[in-house]
């Protein structure tokens, strides 16, 4: 599971995130919803340890990421800013990533077939569209059978198809038990996927909310 706790971010005047705290649970999709600038990657960015918190902790079953032993196997991000080595195949890339995480290379071929890369793994990741660097980008996630996962923004660009592929994805994930935190600025898409809703405007929680509850008559 993930805990946010009081957790703070400022770049210079502007507090991206302010004393954000939430949970988000096993076995359910949760939808972290706000509008642009509103602070989601960086709160994201700082689950994975990619960025320091001000103030605050967020934590990853109980640690935060720079603690965990083999964070591959705890938790996998499919974040916005995706960096890969533009000449690599897919597959190399996923046996860097696997070999980096004590994670056996036999998963790789696992994760490709999972997303629908297989037929072209051997192409190098600078070739492939939007959607299927979106798939890699979640092989790469999937990798360590983690039982934690953040999507940022993943429908972004997307076609019809992708977007319901991507949806499905996250929802087996949940119904496997996964802890699953998924970030929006639309309420259309979230009121598709998620089963729980964190909602930040300004850095700050403004609701924190089954859907079923949000949804419900009177
Ligand atoms: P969201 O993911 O909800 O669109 P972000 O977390 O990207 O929001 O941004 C939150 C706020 O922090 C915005 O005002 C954004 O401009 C600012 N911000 C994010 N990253 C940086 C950065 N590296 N340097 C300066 N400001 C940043
Ligand atoms: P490098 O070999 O460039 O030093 P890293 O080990 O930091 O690489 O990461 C290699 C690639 O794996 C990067 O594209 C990074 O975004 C991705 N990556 C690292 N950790 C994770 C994770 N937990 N989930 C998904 N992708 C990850």
């Amino acid at each position: 599971m993930i805990s946010v706790r009081g957790l703070t971010k400022r770049y210079g005047s502007t507090a991206a995130v302010e004393d954000l705290s939430f949970d988000v649970a096993p076995g359910a999709v949760t939808g972290f919803l706000g509008p642009n600038g509103s602070g989601k990657s960086t709160t994201m960015r700082m689950i994975m340890g990619l960025d320091a918190p001000d103030a605050g902790q967020a934590l990853v079953n109980g640690r935060p990421y720079a603690e965990l032993a083999w964070p591959l196997r705890e938790v996998g991000a499919l974040l916005e800013a995706r960096t890969y080595h533009p000449g690599r195949s897919a597959s190399r890339h996923l046996r860097a990533l696997a070999a980096g995480g004590g994670i056996p290379g036999a998963r790789v071929d696992e994760v490709l077939r999972t997303v629908g890369l297989s037929e072209v793994a051997h192409r190098r990741a600078g070739t492939f569209s939007l959607g299927m660097a979106q798939r890699l980008g979640i092989a790469g996630a999937l990798l360590g059978d983690p039982g934690v996962l953040l999507f940022d923004e993943p429908v972004n660009g997307l076609d019809p198809e992708g977007v319901r592929w991507i949806r499905d994805l996250m929802k087996g994930l949940a119904a496997e038990g996964r802890t699953v935190l998924v970030s929006s600025h639309l309420i259309s898409e979230m009121a598709l996927t998620a089963d729980h809703l964190v909602v930040i405007g300004q850095g700050r929680l403004l609701a924190d909310t089954s859907v079923a509850e949000l949804t419900a008559d009177g």
